[in-house]
């Protein structure tokens, strides 16, 4: 069996009881990578040397008996994820030679676990896309099709899990980012309730939405991902200060007498057929064992691409004036101040970002804003209380995490809206703040992965890895690879 191709926690097992070293593991993820990276094309750094010297470093502590679940573990890291001293570009011109002086609050707590960086991932440009071809530097493949998309903006990250190019990898979910690429590409991926994860050194997009997490190979890596990278953070004032369970115990094969919601308005006209059938299968298989469902609704989940829309790109144009030509990245020629910031701007900025920072420039104006951005707020409330109305019926929700599996490299570039209803599902998570992840459940026809969402109450990832892992347990597709 090749080291690359196996999960966190079995190959934590086999650094623990000194069957291998982390040397030998990262030799064998490197390896794997130079082999399938000209396809994938996963990531924009590669930090061969860095993890040298880590690997040394985590056979030392695993020699002397000091291995935590993640030391010696190859891991990949969005490129919207600070790193001290490794450029993180966010996929775009504006940071192509951004080095950041410091470490994201994640990447701390990663570095102390004696985690071994592989390196930093492809995205769509500063997180907005669903397809990851918004970046300016060129598409990732899906490892199941290569004609395909992998999903975005995480898709560097997803794609790298699935081709076995890292052993797991960390994303971020403003609306979708982690879950849709999980499923797209035959993955775990979680984004945590708001306020789980620190958000300090992750690059803003869209602040009272973005959320880091973890993509895995299976769901109990998610538990020991989500593990070492949740808690409270002093320095993001959003951070809740709550106590933190130990994720790993939730990992239980029992969903006896689990109330599972079936959001009536997430089964509708235009979902691909075997996606709808792999969804209401896997209800069906946790039935079976022992769980109920029980019909609710969701009734403001039409008006939640279009709350969003205007949110998140609102918070999007006050988050990216920072890129200015002065402070961070990128600074082109001007005759004067303000032709150099409009330079810097026209030149460093891809069509999606300036898309984006012009429709929430025009949402947030002043004759504009009350029509708008305040309507957006209110219309985000109810969608938050359809949830804790729902939550009072049921413990979680599922649904599809995407109406559709990967499709074609430059099916939807042309036509954003096409684009922005690839996140029909996974939207009104994020606005509501609660967590939610995807899991893998199926394989369409055309041997495409299909994603179960399974959303669950505000701080209460447990319950969400409970019900995934029985269903996990209960079925292979986790266990499929893509044919490279
Ligand atoms: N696809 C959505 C967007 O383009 C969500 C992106 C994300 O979650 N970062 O904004």
């Amino acid at each position: 069996m090749e080291l690359y191709k196996l999960t966190i926690h079995e190959l934590h097992e086999k650094l623990k009881n000194k069957e291998i070293s982390a040397k030998e593991l990262t030799e064998s993820v490197f390896k794997r990578l130079s082999e399938t990276e000209e396809k994938i094309k996963a990531y924009l750094t590669i930090t061969k040397d860095e993890a040298q010297k880590e690997t040394e470093e985590a056979d030392k502590n695993i020699k002397s008996g000091n291995a935590s679940p993640l030391t010696g573990i190859p891991l990949a890291i969005k490129d919207n994820i600070c790193t001290d001293g490794i450029k993180t570009t966010c996929a775009s011109r504006i940071l192509e030679s951004f080095i950041p002086p410091y470490d994201a609050a994640v990447i701390t707590k990663l570095k102390k676990s004696g985690y071994i960086l592989v390196g930093k991932t492809n995205m769509d440009e500063f997180a907005m896309g669903s397809s990851t071809e918004n970046s300016a530097f060129g598409a990732t493949r899906n490892p199941y099709d290569l004609d395909r998309v992998p999903g975005g903006s995480s898709g560097g990250s997803a794609a790298a899990v699935a081709a076995d190019e890292c052993i797991a990898a960390l994303g971020s979910d403003t609306g979708g980012s982690i879950r849709q690429p999980a499923a797209l590409c035959g993955i775990v991926g979680m984004k945590p309730t708001y306020g789980r994860v620190s958000r300090y050194g992750l690059v803003a997009f869209a602040s009272s939405l973005d959320q880091i997490g973890p993509l895995t190979k299976d769901v109990a890596d998610c538990a020991v991902m989500m593990n070492a990278i949740s808690g409270h953070d002093p320095c993001d004032s959003t951070s809740a200060n709550i106590p933190l369970p130990d994720f790993t115990k939730s990992l239980v094969k029992d969903v006896k007498g689990l109330k599972i919601g079936i959001p009536e308005e997430y089964f509708i006209e235009g979902i691909d057929k075997d996606v709808d059938k792999a969804v209401r299968d896997a209800i069906k298989l946790l039935e079976g064992l022992g769980a109920e469902s029980v019909k609710i609704k969701l009734p403001n989940t039409g008006y939640a691409i279009a709350t969003y829309y205007i949110l998140a790109t609102s918070e999007a144009s006050s988050n990216l004036a920072r890129y200015d030509g002065v402070k961070y990245g990128l600074r082109a020629e001007g005759k004067d101040l303000i032709d150099m910031y409009m330079e810097t701007r026209a030149k460093g900025f891809g069509s999606e970002v300036k898309r984006r920072i012009m429709l929430g420039t025009y949402a947030l104006s002043a004759g504009y804003y009350e029509a708008y951005y305040k309507k957006a707020q209110q219309v985000r409330t109810l969608i938050k209380m359809d949830f804790d109305e729902a939550f009072k019926k049921a413990d979680v929700i599922i649904t599809p995490t995407t109406p559709t599996a990967a499709f074609k490299i430059g099916e939807k570039t042309q036509d954003p809206l096409q684009m922005y209803l690839s996140d029909i599902f996974t939207i009104s998570v994020n606005l509501a703040g609660v967590p939610g992840a995807s899991i893998p459940c199926g394989f369409t026809k055309d041997e495409l992965p299909i994603g179960l969402q399974i959303i669950g109450r505000p701080f209460d990832e447990e319950t969400i890895i409970r019900t995934a892992y029985t269903f996990e347990q209960s079925t292979d597709w986790h266990k499929r690879k893509p044919n490279l």
